[in-house]
């Protein structure tokens, strides 16, 4: 998959309808893909932290989010126009899995935020199925991902800050094979919840 580079960070030169096609294939095939999203701050955090610099490369699709990611990419004549944003990705790939019929987890945020978050979602997105959740503040892990699994989820997004979303995609994805798309989403429960 195509990708370009800045300051040794990988970056999806593509957009939202790029990805989710891509995306959807990956599915077909039985494949797991991450979401990771990438502005300038993280690309600095990654020249000084081998981990956050590992995370982002080993994701599948990395999203420039954020206008100095463009910039950056006019600078280099890069091919990367355009933002594609954490929180619009997730309503991406949220009208996708209504269109699809694949079944959503929401895990991270406050309780009421991302109940809230589910909540408005599934009345301005006919068909979406949001099959399960849980706040971020929960502390048995195993019995979160028991939930996550009987929920019969396919896609799941994770709010709990970076870089720990996307250490606890990386650590649980192995043990969640049907769960095919995993996205760290940050403050996104909190902008869908308003
Ligand atoms: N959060 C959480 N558990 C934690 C720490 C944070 O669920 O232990 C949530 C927090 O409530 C918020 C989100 O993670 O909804 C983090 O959003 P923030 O905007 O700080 O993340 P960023 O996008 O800046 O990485």
């Amino acid at each position: 998959m195509k990708k370009e580079q800045y300051l040794g960070v990988s970056v999806s030169p593509l957009t939202y309808d790029q990805i989710i096609t891509d995306m959807k294939t990956r599915i077909q095939r039985g494949e797991q893909s991450t979401v990771i999203a990438v502005n300038p701050e993280k690309v600095m955090t990654a020249r000084r932290d081998p981990l956050v610099k590992d995370l982002i490369n080993n994701s599948t699709y990395q999203i420039a989010d954020g206008v100095g990611m463009i910039i950056a990419a006019k600078l280099k004549k890069g091919e990367l126009k355009e933002r594609v944003t954490g929180v619009d990705m997730m309503g991406r790939i949220l009208q996708m899995a209504a269109a699809e019929n694949l079944g959503v987890f929401f895990y991270g945020a406050k309780e009421a935020t991302v109940k809230k978050a589910k909540e408005n979602l599934e009345a301005t997105i006919p068909g979406l199925r949001v099959v399960g959740y849980e706040n971020g503040y929960v502390k048995d892990q195993n019995a979160l991902l028991e939930k996550i699994q009987t929920s019969g989820a396919q896609i799941i997004f994770v709010a709990l800050g970076s870089p720990r979303q996307e250490l606890w995609i990386r650590e649980n994805m192995p043990k969640l094979p049907e769960v095919k798309v995993l996205q760290g989403v940050g403050g996104s429960f909190d902008v869908y919840s308003g």
